[in-house]
């Protein structure tokens, strides 16, 4: 027992870089679980077209609903997205001039051209969305 305590006090002391690589696992695994929740939305939401088509019912607010917490959900990933951007930057080629740059950086420094790592397109979902 007095290995494992020693364990523990070994483990109190990790260095920040660590610490920040905790928070960024910590963030994926928040964002793994937001988009389980975004899929069983979508089946959900399937279901729920359904049944207001089986019931001929054009009163379209439980579907809203759905949307609207979909939505959110998806705008969450995104934040997530932007902060472990923001701990733990990648170094990134320029798709322009292919230089060096970080990944949370806007615009590339040596051609300007505008950086937006967009991840929101993974999903492949068509452009229902504005
Ligand atoms: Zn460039």
């Amino acid at each position: 027992m007095s290995f494992l305590k020693k364990i523990t006090e070994q483990v109190t002391d990790i260095s920040k870089k660590s610490q920040e690589m905790v928070g960024v696992t910590k963030l994926k695994l928040e964002r793994s679980q937001i988009e389980s929740q975004v899929n069983s939305s979508f089946k959900e939401l399937g279901e729920q077209v359904f049944i207001s088509y089986c019931n001929n019912n054009t009163d379209g607010d439980a579907v809203i609903i759905i949307c609207e917490k979909i939505k959110k959900l998806k705008a969450r990933i995104e934040e997530i997205n932007q902060e472990i951007e923001n701990i733990a930057p990648r170094e990134t080629l320029c798709p322009n001039c292919e230089a060096k740059i970080m990944s949370n950086v806007h615009f590339c420094s040596k051609c300007g051209h505008k950086i937006k790592d967009d991840n929101a397109s993974q999903e492949g979902v068509s452009g229902a969305e504005k």
